[in-house]
C-alpha cells in the first residue's frame, strides 16, 4: 500500500512518514501543493494524506483539482485549525475524512486503514457488478 503525504512542516512530515513506514506502508512525501498534485496524478497512490495549509497551492485546491480530473484516490485532510468551515469545505470538495492537528498518531493510522478498507470494498463491488453483466 502506497501513501502520498503532502505536508510542508518538515519535522511533522518526517515523523508521520517514519510511523507509516514502520507499519509497512510505502510513503512518498511532497512539501508543497503543486508537487503534491503532480504526485497524486502521476504516482500509483492508494491514500493521500493532505495538509490544508501548504505553500504554492493549498490543500483544498489540490483536492479540487484531483476530483476535477476524475481522480478518486481517498483523501484524508489535515487541518491545523479546528475551523468548522475548513471541514465543511473539505468534505464538500471531495475529501473522504479529516483529522485536526494536533492528533495522536494512532488515530491517523486508524483513519488511513479505514480509507483503505473502504477502497477495497468499492473494488469488490465493481467486480461483482461486472460478473453480473457477463451472466
Ligand atoms: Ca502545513
Amino acid at each position: 500500500m502506497r501513501i502520498l503525504l503532502v505536508e510542508d512542516e518538515k519535522d511533522l512530515s518526517s515523523i508521520i512518514k517514519q510511523g507509516l513506514e514502520e507499519e509497512g506502508y510505502v510513503v512518498d512525501v511532497a512539501f508543497d501543493g503543486e508537487e503534491g498534485l503532480y504526485m497524486a496524478e502521476n504516482y500509483p497512490v492508494d491514500v493521500v494524506v493532505l495538509d490544508i495549509m501548504l505553500p504554492l497551492l493549498d490543500g483544498l485546491s489540490v483536492l479540487k483539482s484531483m476530483r476535477k480530473k476524475g481522480l478518486s484516490t481517498p483523501v484524508l485532510l489535515l487541518t491545523a485549525r479546528d475551523a468548522l468551515i475548513d471541514k465543511i469545505k473539505g468534505l464538500d470538495t471531495g475529501a473522504d475524512d479529516y483529522l485536526t492537528k494536533p492528533f495522536v498518531f494512532g488515530e491517523l493510522l486508524a483513519r488511513v486503514r479505514s480509507l483503505l478498507r473502504r477502497k477495497a470494498t468499492v473494488k469488490e463491488a465493481v467486480i461483482r457488478i461486472s460478473d453480473l453483466e457477463i451472466n
